[in-house]
C-alpha cells in the first residue's frame, strides 16, 4: 500500500496534471514553467533524544511551492514515506487548491520522515518542537502557515504554536491553523475537510440526479478526513458499506454502524473487535473495488492507478486524500463516465476553514459555528459550480477543469505582479 511499493512519484503526477491543464489553457509557456517550480525548499536533519536515552536523527522538510497570491499554506505530515518529492507535490496541490476556492493563500507543505506509531508522546513533542525551531525561519502568520495532515493533529499544532511563540516572546496564534479551540483554533476546523468532502460529493450527486439518502458509500481511511466524511454521509441517510485504516477495512453490504466502528478504532486501534462485529474484514485493495455509488479515497496518494482503475465500480469518486488518482487512471475514469470530485476541490474545506481561523487570529475575532458552516458551504458550492461549468464548456474532466481554474488564477496573479525586475 505504500507509495514506495508502487514506485509512483507524486511529483511526476502533479507535473503531468499541470501539463494537461496548461495545454488546454494555452498560457504563456514561460509562466506555466514558473508554476511548476517550487519557490523555496528547506531540508533539515535534526537530533531528538529518545525515551531510552539514545539520540536519533530525523529528516524534515518545508516547501513553499508558490506564494504569489498570499502566504504559503499547507499541512505537516509525519509518515515513514515522507520525502522531498512528495512534499513538493503536496505543496503544489495546495497552491491550486487555495486558488480553486479563491482564498488569498499560496501553497506549501511540510513533513518529517518518521513512524509516529512507534513513538511516545514525549518523543513526538520533542521532535515537533525541534522541527519547528529548525523551520522557524520559513514559517509565520505572514509567510507560511502550517496545519495538520497525516498523523499530525491539534496537539501537534499546539506544540508548534508554543515553540514559535516562545521564540518570539509572545503568543502568535496565526502561525498555525487546526489548533485546539483553547489556543485560538476555529470552531468547525476539525470537521472542515471531511465536511467539505461531503458537501462537494453531495453537489456531484445532485448533478447526476443520485439521491444521497440510501447511496452506497465506501471510504478509504478513517482519520480526520475519512472518519468525519463517513459520519456526514451516515447522518445524511447514506449507507456507508465499507471503511478502512492502514491495516485493513471492514465491510457490511447492509451498511455499517459508523459510530460503533469509529469508537472501536479509537478504543482498540482497529476497526473490528469481537465487541464491534458487524462487518467482514477486507483488504484496502478489495475495498477500492467494491460496487458502490460514491467512493471516497481519504488516505494516501496513488490508490487508483492504471492497475486497478478498470475494477473500480462507482458512480462518483470524491477525493478526500491528496493525489489518490494518477493521470492514467483519470483518463480511464472519464472515458468510463465516472464522475470525479478532484482533491483540490473535494478536500478544500480544510484550507477554507484554516483561512477563517487565520483571519480570526489576525483580527482577534471569534466567529460562531453557523457563520463558519454557512461561509464554508457557500465557498465550496461556488467552487464546485465554477469547476463544473469549465468542465462542461471545455469538455474536459473535472480534475482538468479544477486545475484550469486554479492554475489560471495563479498565472493571472503572476502576470499582474510582473516578473521582477
Ligand atoms: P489522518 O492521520 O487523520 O488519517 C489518515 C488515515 O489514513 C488513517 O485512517 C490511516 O489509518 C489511513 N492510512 C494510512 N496509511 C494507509 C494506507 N497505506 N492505506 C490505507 N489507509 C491508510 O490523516 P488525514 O488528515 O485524514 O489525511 C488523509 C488524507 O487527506 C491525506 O492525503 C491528506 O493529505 C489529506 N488532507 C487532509 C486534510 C486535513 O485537514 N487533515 C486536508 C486536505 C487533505
Amino acid at each position: 500500500m505504500t507509495n514506495k511499493a508502487k514506485k509512483i512519484n507524486p511529483l511526476d503526477v502533479a507535473m503531468k496534471q499541470v501539463d494537461i491543464a496548461a495545454a488546454k489553457l494555452k498560457l504563456d509557456p514561460g509562466l506555466v514553467e514558473k508554476t511548476k517550480y517550487t519557490k523555496r525548499e528547506l531540508i533539515v536533519h535534526f537530533p531528538v533524544k529518545m525515551d531510552d536515552g539514545s539520540v536519533k536523527i530525523f529528516t524534515g522538510y518545508r516547501v513553499q511551492h508558490n506564494v504569489t497570491r498570499g502566504p504559503g499554506k499547507g499541512g505537516i505530515r509525519y509518515h515513514p514515506d515522507v520525502d522531498l518529492d512528495e512534499v513538493r507535490a503536496l505543496a503544489m496541490w495546495m497552491t491550486w487548491k487555495a486558488a480553486v476556492v479563491n482564498i488569498p493563500f499560496g501553497g506549501a507543505k511540510g513533513g518529517v520522515q518518521c513512524n509516529p506509531k512507534n513513538m511516545s508522546m514525549q518523543e513526538l513533542e520533542k521532535m515537533t518542537r525541534r522541527f519547528t525551531w529548525e523551520i522557524a525561519m520559513m514559517i509565520g502568520p505572514d509567510q507560511d502557515i502550517p496545519a495538520p495532515d497525516v498523523y499530525t493533529n491539534p496537539q501537534v499544532m499546539a506544540w508548534i504554536m508554543d515553540t514559535y511563540s516562545t521564540m518570539k516572546g509572545y503568543a502568535v496564534h496565526g502561525v498555525v491553523t487546526g489548533k485546539p479551540l483553547e489556543l485560538g483554533g476555529s470552531l468547525g476546523r476539525y470537521e472542515a475537510t471531511g465536511k467539505g468532502v461531503f458537501i462537494t460529493a453531495q453537489e456531484a450527486a445532485r448533478h447526476l440526479g443520485l439521491p444521497i439518502e440510501g447511496a452506497r458509500v465506501v471510504v478509504q481511511g478513517c482519520g480526520n478526513v475519512g472518519g468525519i466524511a463517513a459520519q456526514y454521509f451516515d447522518r445524511a441517510g447514506a449507507k456507508v458499506i465499507a471503511i478502512s485504516d492502514s491495516k485493513s477495512g471492514v465491510c457490511n453490504e447492509n451498511g455499517l454502524n459508523i459510530s460503533q466502528v469509529l469508537n472501536c478504532k479509537q478504543r482498540y486501534s482497529c476497526l473490528i473487535t469481537p465487541e464491534a462485529r458487524g462487518g467482514e474484514e477486507i483488504t484496502n485493495e478489495e475495498l477500492l473495488e467494491l460496487d458502490c455509488d460514491i467512493l471516497v479515497p481519504s488516505a494516501l496518494e496513488n490508490q487508483i492507478t492504471e492497475k486497478n482503475v478498470s475494477k473500480i465500480k462507482t458512480k462518483i469518486i470524491a477525493e478526500g486524500a491528496n493525489g489518490p488518482t494518477t493521470p492514467e487512471a483519470d483518463k480511464v475514469l472519464y472515458d468510463r463516465g465516472i464522475f470525479m470530485v478532484p482533491d483540490i476541490l473535494g478536500n478544500a474545506g480544510g484550507v477554507t476553514v484554516s483561512y477563517f481561523e487565520w483571519v480570526q487570529n489576525l483580527q482577534e475575532l471569534l466567529w460562531n459555528e453557523e457563520e463558519i458552516s454557512e461561509r464554508l458551504t457557500r465557498i465550496l458550492k461556488r467552487a464546485f459550480n465554477e469547476v463544473l461549468n469549465i468542465s462542461q464548456r471545455e469538455k474536459v474532466d473535472m480534475r482538468t477543469a479544477a486545475l484550469m481554474l486554479g492554475i489560471g488564477r495563479v498565472v493571472e496573479a503572476t502576470k499582474l505582479r510582473g516578473i521582477y525586475p
